[in-house]
């Protein structure tokens, strides 16, 4: 079985990754995390630069992921920037509220929003590969549910069962058919079928 090192401090996350790589691939966290610029304008550059900075370090092959939420009546906002957006609010109940205002000041009706996860393996400097998982969805008018993290209380899924429910509301569903578990999913898929973990 192939072993990545997890690019992040983050141990939440080297357990959800854990869980959804199941026994196909390893995902191991860091003895000590690094402290990186993520300076890319893109998903993307931003997983590559935690990924690269992690095999530079530890010399083995390691695995970042970037993800955010995207809003589209609100381009210059989140994206790669969702995790600082607002860093004078300290909640991200707060910063929920601080968009669902902002969207209703706006002068537009439009509040289709996307998540997106992009993973990129870092094998080494001439293997590098990269996954993007996305869940569609439009941004409530409130917040609903106590599940999940960040953003997840005002993003609805589009989904014909959902009865307007939040992300925060549907952990199950959450976990099957996320930005997160979409962009897993096909790195599975690729590495089973190459053979390469
Ligand atoms: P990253 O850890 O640098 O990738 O930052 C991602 C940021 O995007 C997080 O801090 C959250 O604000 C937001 N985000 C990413 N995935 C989710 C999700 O599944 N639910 C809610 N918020 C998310």
């Amino acid at each position: 079985m192939k072993s990545f090192l997890l690019a992040s401090g983050n141990a939440h996350k080297a357990e959800e990754f854990k869980e959804l790589f199941l026994d196909a691939i390893k995902i191991s966290a860091a003895l000590k995390s690094i402290e990186i610029d993520e300076s890319g304008e893109t998903f993307t550059e931003n997983s590559l630069l935690k990924a690269k900075a992690y095999f530079n370090t530890y010399k083995v092959p390691s695995m970042a992921d970037d993800s955010g939420l995207v809003i589209e009546a609100l381009p210059s906002i989140l994206g790669v920037q969702s995790a600082r957006f607002s860093p004078d609010l300290t909640e991200y109940s707060q910063k929920c509220t601080k968009l669902i205002e902002m969207l209703d000041s706006s002068n537009s009706k439009e509040r289709k929003a996307y998540f997106v996860c992009v993973l990129c393996f870092y094998l080494s400097p001439e293997e590098i590969y990269f996954f993007e998982g996305r869940v569609h969805g439009t941004i409530g008018t409130t917040l609903k549910g106590n599940q999940g993290f960040g953003y997840d209380p005002i993003f609805i899924p589009d989904r014909k069962e959902n009865d307007g429910k939040s992300l925060a509301e549907l952990p199950e569903w959450k976990n099957m058919f996320s930005h997160r578990a979409k962009a897993v999913q096909s790195a599975l898929e690729f590495f089973k079928s190459s053979k390469k973990a």
